[in-house]
């Protein structure tokens, strides 16, 4: 299945459950524009470098869309399409007044220079910023992109259209981006484990075992914010390969060495795992962080975790998740673990809007009223219906999509 399969399969076992009728589910998987760009540039040793970007916006029927930018190899239009529509449920699942959207260049930016990777970000928004907008479509960091990518995006977009913090969230503080907005999805994601446990009478963070695979943005911040619970995060890796130790790594220090050697590989006092060993270690929960349709129908049978938590888009396969199921082992949906980014990248958007900056502790104070809220409602949904939580999640989301669709009429 491509990634947008995998997304419509998930849609339409939600949407059966709940009577969709035809019309509206065509309407809502539907994707509103797909744009393909080329973002050639003239490389620092002169030669011609040839990159193609994507953005896909999936939905607008309930505001603006939303959704980041990964710079990746394999990105392309499905993997765009998949993630795309994967935001507008997300958006829906958090009650954030957006749609869903989508994008990147397929460019690996381990090969680029700083300069390079510059050029080919404004390159970018000069052949997209009349389909992006802060009332049209917002961008946000992913994987490979991050604050200063974000400043790039805003100052182009700035230089065709006026001054516009709001067109792109997760922008340097310095530069109108929100307090809180770099750790936000880790900190959602530690907020939404934690209910996740106690719902499911697992009992809280401290003292539990994780796995987390993936150490950039949202799998450092997830292990900071378990260790500070009191969870006893025994593994990590990056693309290098990753690290174990059964009595706990010790966070902060690791942090200091990722934060140097760009890897967590070579750590002092761990022993190395590969990511496909870590995958199946033995403990409370597993928590994929990095890229997606990592836990697959070859590996799902051999899965030892008791939890998973997908911090990752899209890191199951159907094949996997239906596995897991009749192994009853409970998974997080992505839609709504890792929401937390898209919520504070909503708060940014709104003190952009307004030219009001709110403080770190509101910032934090909402977002974990919003992730609780959430998560009270898929449980809610899921014990009702008597639904995995990825299936009540959808059905929440596709009532709310739905329902301002209908409203709006074709
Ligand atoms: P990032 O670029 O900061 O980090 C990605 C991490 O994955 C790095 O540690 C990288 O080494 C690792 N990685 C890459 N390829 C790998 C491989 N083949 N095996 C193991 N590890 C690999 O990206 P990020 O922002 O942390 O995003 C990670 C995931 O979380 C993605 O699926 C992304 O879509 C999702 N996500 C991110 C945000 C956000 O706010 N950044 C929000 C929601 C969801």
């Amino acid at each position: 299945m491509s990634g947008f399969e995998e997304v419509n399969y998930y849609f339409r076992r939600a949407a059966r459950i709940m009577d969709l009728s035809a019309r509206v589910e065509r309407m809502l998987i539907t994707p509103y524009r797909e744009v393909k760009v080329d973002v050639s540039l003239t490389l620092d040793n002169g030669d011609l470098g040839t990159f193609i970007g994507y953005r896909v916006q999936h939905d607008r029927s309930r505001g603006p869309m939303k959704g980041g930018l990964r710079y990746h190899p394999t990105v392309d239009m499905d993997e765009a399409l998949g993630l795309a529509s994967l935001m507008t449920w997300k958006t829906a699942v958090v009650n954030l007044p957006f749609g869903g959207a989508k994008g990147g260049i397929a460019v690996d930016p381990k090969t680029c220079s700083p300069r390079e990777l510059e050029r080919l970000t404004r390159r970018f928004v000069q052949q997209i910023h009349d389909i992006i907008g802060p009332h049209t479509d917002i961008p946000a960091p992913d994987v490979n992109t991050n604050a200063q990518v974000m400043a790039w995006i805003m100052d182009e977009y700035s230089m065709i259209h006026g001054f516009s913090p709001a067109v792109v969230t997760g922008k340097p503080v310095d530069l109108f981006g929100s307090k809180g907005r770099e750790e936000a999805t880790g900190r959602g994601v530690v907020v939404a484990t934690a209910e996740f446990l106690g719902d499911l009478g697992a009992g809280p963070i401290a003292g539990k075992t994780f796995a987390i695979q993936g150490f950039g943005n949202v799998g450092s911040w997830t292990a900071r914010f378990l260790h500070e619970a009191g969870g006893k995060v025994v593994a990590v890796s990056d693309s290098r390969g990753g690290i174990r130790n059964a009595a706990g790594l010790d966070i902060p220090a690791l942090l200091g060495h990722a934060a140097k050697a760009r890897t967590v590989t070579g750590f002092p006092g761990a022993s190395p795992v590969s990511n496909e060993e870590l995958l199946l270690l033995d403990v409370d929960v597993l928590i994929p962080s990095a890229l997606g349709g990592v836990l697959t129908k070859d590996n799902a049978h051999e899965v030892r975790a008791r939890h998973v938590v997908e911090a990752a888009n899209a890191p199951t396969t159907p094949e996997a998740d239906e596995i897991f199921q009749q192994r009853g082992i409970p998974v997080l949906p992505d839609i709504y673990a890792n929401a937390g980014g898209v919520t504070v990248s909503y708060f940014e958007w709104v003190q952009n809007i307004q030219q009001f900056t709110w403080e770190a502790d509101r910032i934090t104070a909402e977002l974990q009223r919003h992730m609780t809220e959430a998560y009270a409602t898929l449980a809610k949904v899921a014990r009702e219906r008597r639904v995995p939580l990825r299936t009540a999640a959808f059905i929440v989301a596709i009532g709310r999509v739905g329902r301002a669709t209908v409203l709006r009429g074709v």
